[in-house]
């Protein structure tokens, strides 16, 4: 079984329960529904079927949703499309139209005050590009450096420009509110700037809630306010896809790694996404770069790795899946060769003594070669820090919750076990015996460390580390050899 989290975006060529069971199946621990696409109707159909999914498999699978976030997009054109070649002049005008060849319109009519000449304008992924040559008060006069085809509705970036944009459009609240309603337990927000617009997002989800959020780096700004930024999120998405627009693409591997090594710091999960496989939309095969892409994610401590257009509207999502999965075997078995105790930064929010036990948890593992560690967490993080020592052996995450088991799906090496936890010390050793027996993650007799809180009926105690010896039968003394 491999310890890297696949996520998984759905879409049109994947949203039947039919096909969700496959992709559990072939390994997907993180379904994403992806707000620039389809109605709220559509996810919401399409979420229920990941709900049977789970009620039928068992499986502790996260749902995450994508909000949009303040994206501009091209107002619809006629005919959906036409072509712009280099040369041609253009205007952006602020009034809403249905464009054409030499005009279009946006999403966002204000951008005609936030753009100065010179300033470049990318269509489609930069698939086109203009220069601005002239700005009035009502439209940009531009001219085009890069021609290809404009179609309706596709995105525009303006990496040169500072934009007074709220991070989130009134669509992401309703988004928001629908994916609060139904318990998402994750919830991304595109175009992340600052650590502000994290906390706009917060201020939006009531005290209570427990649904995580996941900032997506994809834009220059994000770049300069990193450390603040993983600081006021829970999890990082490497958005590759813009920030490949926004930033020169040559720049983004070693953003890439950047940001990877900062979030291992911060024990705060990473996801580095869009087209790890992007051959595979239309082709049964990957190339051998976006295998090498793969594996060097993981090398780098990459916790997910993530799926676009390969699950949502591609030809071959469960070959996507698979790719991934056998990429990641052979990965880690290298990674685990090559495996030295990663010392843990103590420069993180949690509790010193929970990080101090989760550090000693994984010395005893690896000195003891222990089979497994099973750690007991009410939030999950004690499983978030023990998964970012890279034990190179399994992490189960025990919990009586069932939303911390589902948040942990993401979380790389850790296999959530929701269960009841019993007051008494060697009952509740005896239960967790039970669960791995019955599971196949252990045999009699085989070392496990354990992690939890000598006061087991508490909450947030964990202090505690108990070596023990793995019993099928009624001894309950553990007798080491
Ligand atoms: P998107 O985000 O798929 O929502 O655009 C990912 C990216 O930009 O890479
Ligand atoms: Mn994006």
């Amino acid at each position: 079984m491999i310890q890297t989290k696949i996520v998984a975006t759905l879409g049109p060529a994947t949203d039947s329960l039919e096909m969700i069971l496959k992709l559990i199946a072939a390994g997907v621990d993180v379904f994403r529904l992806n707000f620039s696409h389809g109605t709220i109707e559509q996810h919401a159909a399409t979420f229920r079927q990941i709900k049977k999914a789970c009620e039928q498999t068992g499986e502790m699978i996260a749902v995450m949703g994508d909000l949009c976030g303040p994206k501009i997009r091209i107002d619809p054109v006629e005919d959906d499309e036409f072509e712009i070649a280099r040369g041609d002049k253009m205007e952006i005008v602020a009034e809403h139209m249905v464009g054409g060849p030499g005009r279009v319109s946006t999403n966002r009519p204000e951008l005609v005050k936030e753009v100065q000449v010179g300033h470049r304008v990318l269509i489609d992924d930069g698939m086109v590009r203009l220069r601005v040559d002239r700005v009035l008060e009502d439209r940009l006069e531009c001219t085009c450096e890069i021609g290809g085809m404009i179609r309706t509705r596709k995105g525009l970036n303006l990496p040169d420009s500072d934009l007074e944009m709220s991070a989130l459009t009134d669509k992401d609240r309703e988004d928001l509110a629908w994916a609060l309603e139904n318990n998402l337990d994750y919830i991304a927000l595109s175009f992340v700037r600052s650590a502000k617009d994290l906390q706009e997002l917060r201020e939006l989800m009531p005290l209570e809630d427990r649904c995580r959020i996941v900032a997506k780096i994809e834009t220059v700004q994000a770049i300069k306010y990193m450390d603040q930024i993983i600081e006021a999120s829970d999890v990082i998405l490497v958005a590759r896809g813009d920030l490949g627009v926004e930033m020169e693409l040559a720049r983004v591997p070693i953003l890439q790694k950047r940001i990877v090594r900062q979030c291992q710091n911060a024990a705060k999960p990473c996801i580095v996404a869009t087209q790890m496989l992007q051959s595979m939309v239309d082709s049964p095969v990957a190339t051998r770069a976006e295998v090498s892409d793969v594996a060097n994610a993981i090398l780098d401590k990459a916790d997910c790795v993530m799926l676009s257009a390969e699950t949502s509207v591609g030809s071959y999502p469960l070959e996507s899946v698979e790719m991934l999965s056998k990429t990641a075997l052979y990965t880690e078995d290298e990674m685990r060769l090559r495996n030295r105790a990663s010392r843990m930064d103590p420069a993180l929010t949690m509790r010193r003594v929970t990080t101090a036990v989760a550090h000693g948890a994984s010395l005893l593992a690896r000195e003891l070669e222990a089979k497994l560690v099973a750690v007991w967490t009410d939030t999950g993080n004690t499983a978030r820090l023990l998964s970012k020592t890279r034990l190179g052996m399994p992490v189960v995450g025990l919990s009586t919750d069932e939303l911390v088991c589902r948040r942990m799906a993401m979380y790389f090496g850790v296999i959530p076990i929701c269960m009841s936890r019993h007051r008494e010390i060697l009952q509740m050793l005896r239960d967790v015996d039970t669960e791995l027996l019955k599971r196949g993650l252990v045999k009699s007799n085989d070392l496990i460390v354990v992690v939890a809180g000598t006061r087991l009926d508490q909450t947030g105690a964990t202090n505690a580390l108990l070596i023990h010896l793995v019993s099928d039968g009624e001894t309950n003394v553990p007798v080491f050899a």
